[in-house]
């Protein structure tokens, strides 16, 4: 039988950061994963690495220390995982949406970050394809874009240079607990791998495997839809959203001048065109289980809100869509914690819309409580004794 002193379950962002940062430590480490590296949600998804787009508070430290580690990461690995600070745009349609963000980009500036108020003219100077009669926006010089996938694959290559076992193909079935309900053993379909830790990195499979220690982890799968275009030369320079799609995120009543359309299906834009020449624009946000479908409807109402705002989008070709699952954490925050109840079971997961920006950061405070160092910055409010006396079903009542 084999033996780690730690097993991450989940090979996406969050399993393979971890993994990185736990064999670069001197820890022996596999990582078991039932697809794929890279085949969950990590595979369906932008690469937007925002700061700006964090809740002021412990949201947007996550973000700061997370791009200045993808900065300093993507110098030191030999493997290119695509990250540039290109910038960051939100846009305003309406008045009441630019006094909304420019009452945002005070608290973001209060907490020492950077983020400005920009005019419609300087707005079209650095996207030349942006609608001309937007309100305004705000602007970030260092948020930016990484490639999702490549992020993966970086974080196991240069893990597999401290050691690190991979197993794709393993689906894990059940967690073997001892005396005082530590952690003994990860059994799969495959075999049992024996550890005394074991990371839950399943995204928005999490609350499976929590069920397997008895634990109940309110994570549950929110919907989004990409559209992909043909190549063609670079429409957006930077990362682009619209202010709605915050407003959206945190507020559920907020209601933007859309059409019935888009208004039905909580439709907001972002676009970024990616290195290989492709632009994705979505997005969306809804729950429908672990439904992966794509639906027409969405299609048609994404495209009507990027065209709003892109133009120059009528005229191309969409050459795919694609739905990924966002595994949004009830209370809206991460869950990067140990759990006193279950010694040797710690949780990574439930980063939402956030999961590609938070990797570094998150894999790197597990790694950190694991090994009982100082962890970067005060993480009690990631922990799993937040949930302590809450009652879940309560929790679960967000709006669907
Ligand atoms: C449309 C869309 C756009 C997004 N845009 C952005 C963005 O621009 N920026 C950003 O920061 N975030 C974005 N996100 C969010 C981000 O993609 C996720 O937060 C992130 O990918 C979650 O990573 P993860 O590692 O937690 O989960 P996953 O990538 O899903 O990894 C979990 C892994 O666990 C494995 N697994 C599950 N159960 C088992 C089991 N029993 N045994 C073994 N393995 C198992 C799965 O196969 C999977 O590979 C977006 C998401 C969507 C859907």
């Amino acid at each position: 039988m084999k033996s780690y002193d730690v097993v991450v379950i989940g090979g996406g962002v969050m399993g393979t950061s971890t993994a990185y940062q736990l064999a670069k430590r001197g820890y022996s480490v596999a990582i078991i994963e039932q697809n794929d590296i890279a085949s969950g949600t990590a595979s369906h998804t932008d690469g937007a690495t925002l700061i700006s787009d964090k809740q002021p508070g412990i949201d947007v430290l996550q973000g700061y220390h997370s791009v200045e580690l993808y900065r300093k990461l993507s110098q030191e690995f030999s493997y290119d995982i695509e990250f540039s600070s290109c910038g960051f745009m939100y846009v305003c349609e309406t008045d009441q949406e630019m006094a909304a963000a420019a009452e945002y980009a005070a608290k973001v500036r209060a907490q020492g970050f950077e983020m400005r108020v920009i005019d419609p003219k300087e707005m079209c100077e650095r996207e030349k394809y942006l609608a001309k009669d937007l309100k305004g926006g705000l602007w970030t010089e260092s948020d930016g874009l990484v490639n999702p996938y490549k992020v993966c694959f970086g974080f196991v290559e240069e893990a597999r240079k401290y050691g690190l076992d991979v197993y794709t193909k393993h689906e894990v079935k059940g967690i073997k607990l001892g005396p005082n309900n530590q952690v003994e053993a990860v059994i799969t379909d495959r075999g049992t791998f024996l550890t005394k830790k074991v990371v839950n990195a399943c995204g928005v499979w999490a609350p499976f495997i929590g069920n397997m220690v008895g634990l109940n982890i309110p994570i549950e799968p929110r919907k989004g839809m990409l559209l992909v275009t043909e190549k063609a030369e670079t429409i957006a320079h930077t990362e682009v959203l619209e202010f709605g799609y915050w407003l959206a995120k945190f507020f559920a009543d907020f209601k933007r001048p859309v059409s019935e359309l888009v208004e039905k299906h909580n439709v907001c834009l972002n676009i970024e065109t990616t290195h290989s020449g492709n632009t994705i624009v979505g997005g969306c946000r809804l729950f429908r289980g672990y439904d992966l479908k794509s639906e027409y409807e969405i299609m048609q109402a994404i495209a009507e809100r990027a065209i709003r705002f892109f133009p120059v989008l009528k005229d191309m070709n969409c050459i795919r869509t694609f739905s990924g699952l966002r595994p949004f954490c009830l209370d809206h925050l991460p869950i990067v914690s140990g759990v006193d109840e279950v010694p040797g079971f710690y949780i990574a997961a439930g980063h939402e819309g956030d999961g590609i920006a938070l990797a570094p950061i998150t894999g790197l405070l597990i790694a950190q409580i694991i090994a009982g160092e100082k962890t970067e910055f005060d993480a009690t409010e990631l922990g799993w004794n937040r949930f302590k006396g809450k009652d879940m079903a309560k929790l679960a009542e967000h709006p669907h």
